[in-house]
C-alpha cells in the first residue's frame, strides 16, 4: 500500500487510471483528461513518448508530449503516469509525471530499472509480455533493491497461440502477485485484449479477482486515434465503464490479501 497526495493504492476503492494511448496534441489529451477527472478518475494515463512495433508508427510527441503534460497537470491536478522508454529521456519525463510507466518491452531492461529505482518516484511496471510471473516479481525487485517499494505491478496481456485477442489477459496473475509481493496489483484491460468491447468484461473481471486498479484507454473519437484506436474506449462507453465500477465497489473484497 502507498498513497500519492490523497490517492491510495493497495488499499480502499480501486483506483481507475484512464486517459489515451498517446498524447495526440493539446486539444485531444485536454479533452479525454477532462472527461476522465468528471468521471471520478484521479489519475490521467498517455505516452509521450511511444514504444510502437513498427518505427513507421507514430511515436509520441515526445517533448511537446512532456510540455502538454506539464500544462495538463497544471489545469486539472490529476496525478500523472507516462512512461519512460530509455535512459535518455528518463530525467525529462521524471519532472512531469507522479509515476513513472515502464512498459512491457522494458520489463527486463535492467539497466533502465536500476536508473528508474534510483528517481525514488512511484513507478507502474508493466509485465513483460513473454514474462512469467516469477520474472516479473523479479524485475521488481530490481527497483525495491535501490531503495524504490512504491510500485505498481500492471498485469497487461502475454502472448499465446490466440489470434481473437492481442495478447491474453493472465487474470490469475492478480491474486498470485498478491500473495507473492506486497505490491499493488493492476489490470490493463485496454492491451490485453486489444478490442474495446472487452474492456469493461474485463474490467470487472479484474476486479472480482482483487486487482487494486485498472488502466484504461480513452480517446474522444477512437477511430482517428493515432495510436491502439480499436482498444480505446469513447467517452460514452468510459462512462459506462465507470457506472459499472462504482455499482461493484460495494460487492469488493478489499481488506486484505490475497
Ligand atoms: C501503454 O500502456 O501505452 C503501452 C505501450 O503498454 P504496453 O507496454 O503494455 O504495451
Ligand atoms: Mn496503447
Amino acid at each position: 500500500m502507498f498513497a500519492i497526495g490523497d490517492v491510495v493504492f493497495g488499499q480502499g476503492d480501486p483506483v481507475i487510471i484512464a486517459g489515451p494511448c498517446a498524447i495526440e496534441n493539446r486539444e485531444q489529451y485536454f479533452a479525454v483528461a477532462q472527461e476522465v477527472k468528471r468521471r471520478g478518475v484521479r489519475v490521467l494515463r498517455g505516452g509521450a513518448y511511444k514504444p510502437r512495433t513498427s518505427p513507421n508508427a507514430f511515436q509520441g510527441l515526445r517533448e511537446e508530449g512532456l510540455e502538454l503534460i506539464r500544462e495538463v497537470k497544471n489545469a486539472t491536478g490529476l496525478l500523472i503516469v507516462t512512461e519512460a522508454m530509455d535512459t535518455d529521456t528518463l530525467d525529462a519525463v521524471c519532472e512531469v509525471c507522479d509515476i513513472i510507466q515502464i512498459g512491457t518491452r522494458n520489463m527486463a531492461n535492467y539497466s533502465l530499472l536500476k536508473k528508474v529505482g534510483k528517481t525514488g518516484k512511484p513507478v507502474l511496471l508493466k509485465r513483460g509480455f513473454m514474462a512469467t510471473i516469477q520474472e516479473f516479481v523479479q524485475a521488481a525487485e530490481y527497483l525495491v533493491k535501490e531503495g524504490n517499494h512504491r510500485i505498481l505491478l500492471c498485469e497487461r496481456g502475454i502472448r499465446t497461440f490466440e489470434t481473437e485477442t492481442r495478447n491474453t489477459l493472465d487474470l490469475s496473475a492478480v491474486p498470485l502477485l498478491r500473495m507473492l509481493t506486497t505490491h499493488p496489483v493492476i489490470v490493463d484491460p485496454s492491451h490485453s485484449t486489444g478490442r474495446g468491447d472487452l474492456v469493461i468484461p474485463m474490467t470487472r473481471a479484474a476486479l472480482a479477482a482483487g486487482a487494486d486498479g485498472v488502466m484504461i484507454e480513452v480517446h474522444p473519437n477512437p477511430r482517428k486515434a493515432l495510436c491502439d484506436g480499436v482498444q480505446s474506449l469513447d467517452f460514452a462507453a468510459f462512462g459506462e465503464l465507470m457506472d459499472e465500477v462504482n455499482r461493484l465497489l460495494p460487492y469488493l473484497r478489499r481488506d486484505g490479501r490475497p
